[in-house]
């Protein structure tokens, strides 16, 4: 039996949806305007920046959701490069919940955390100083959401901008039709509050050549523009040929492409299921298939008749859905093999299951 779940959410500017998280640093420092998320990377320019840069020098970070605290790397030796010299330096993660999904919040290029792992810590409650550890040019704090998991594969990681803002801020979000990577959105007038971190205001569509980066599930946006003071704008790109007018209230994240109904169509398995490969029998791959009914961490392993391990297929955590994981048998020699999935999920359910399958090569 299938539980089907279907929505028809009509999002028009009048009704805006509101931030999700709270600012995680002091209220008057706007995100860095020309290095947004979704941009080319500086020093790797077919992968994006995968969240915002927010100014704060030497100064308190704090949670932006209520949570516990997934993941602490700190290096108080390598006061330059921290805990991962050439990426995040020092970091802190984490995991908070969002609509009964789990949401991982990354602060990165830390001077000194101020939590341990799975402490709980409060929306607002200092959780480190922030500072210019690992690959930064500057001192600011590296803001990154990822949906789901911390693995941030499949377009999970998302644009902070359109979840937390200033105080008395909104933030516009939309779709450019047939915009390649990086098209220039230009909003006028100016809606930054100044001074003095932003020099000029446009959005660029996102690099969808990143595959971590993903649109926002609701909004489907393909650019935003944040920390946008209250008021009405015209939004152009393409010389034109997109061109919205959008008013923009304070605390409210609006769709600048204005009335439109957003159908899908969310499937959810009702239990946990293991089919039979296919195909079966088969010469070098194959796919196998399984459901799972709520976010668990997920085992996939190959045995032979005699119950010895030969491959493992999967050892990660995977959110609730239906998943098609391709096999390759090029190593092993004909015969049956044993497949076997062992799932835990977050609520303490188990489910393990297993099929044969048969080699013939
Ligand atoms: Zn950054």
């Amino acid at each position: 039996m299938k539980i089907f779940l279907y929505f028809i959410i009509t999002v028009i500017s009048l009704q805006a949806q509101s931030f999700r998280l709270n600012r995680p640093v002091k209220d008057n420092v706007e995100t860095n305007g020309s290095y947004l998320f979704g941009e080319p990377r500086y020093q790797d320019p077919q992968n994006a920046h995968r969240g915002i840069d927010i100014l704060i020098r030497w100064d308190t970070v704090k949670s932006a959701s209520a949570g516990m605290v997934h993941f602490v790397g700190y290096n108080p030796n390598d006061t330059i490069g921290g805990y991962e010299p050439n990426g995040a330096g020092n970091y802190v993660v984490i995991k908070s919940q969002w609509q009964s999904r789990w949401i991982f919040i990354y602060y990165m290029h830390l001077q000194k955390p101020l939590v341990n792992v799975n402490d709980l810590v409060l929306t607002g409650q200092p959780i480190a100083i922030s500072g210019n550890t690992g690959r930064s040019t500057g001192a600011h704090l590296h803001f990154e959401i990822r949906l789901d998991y911390p693995q941030s594969t499949s377009r999970r990681t998302k644009n902070p901008e359109l979840w937390c803002a200033i105080t008395g801020m909104g933030a516009i979000y939309g779709r450019v039709p047939n915009a390649p990577n990086s098209t220039r959105v230009d909003i006028f007038p100016d809606p930054k509050p100044r001074p003095p971190y932003t020099t000029f205001s446009y959005a660029l569509t996102y690099n969808f050549n990143d595959p971590y980066i993903g649109s926002d599930e609701t909004y489907n946006e393909n650019y935003a523009i944040g920390d946008v003071k209250p008021g009405t704008y015209t939004i152009r790109s393409l010389n034109g040929a997109y061109l919205r007018t959008v008013s923009v209230g304070a605390g409210q994240v609006v769709n600048a492409d204005g009335s439109v109904s957003v159908p899908f169509d969310l499937e959810i398995p009702s239990d946990f299921s293991l089919e039979q490969n296919y195909p079966n029998p088969f010469n070098s791959t194959t796919v196998i298939s399984f459901k799972l009914q709520e976010y668990g961490y997920v085992q996939l392993k190959v045995y032979d008749l005699l119950g010895r391990e030969v491959a493992t297929i999967l050892d990660e955590e995977k959110p609730a859905g239906e998943f098609h994981q391709f096999f390759d048998a090029n190593d092993l020699s004909s015969g049956i093999y044993i497949y076997q999935i062992s799932v835990t999920t977050s609520s303490g359910k188990n489910f393990i299951q297993s099929k044969k399958m048969t080699l013939i090569k």
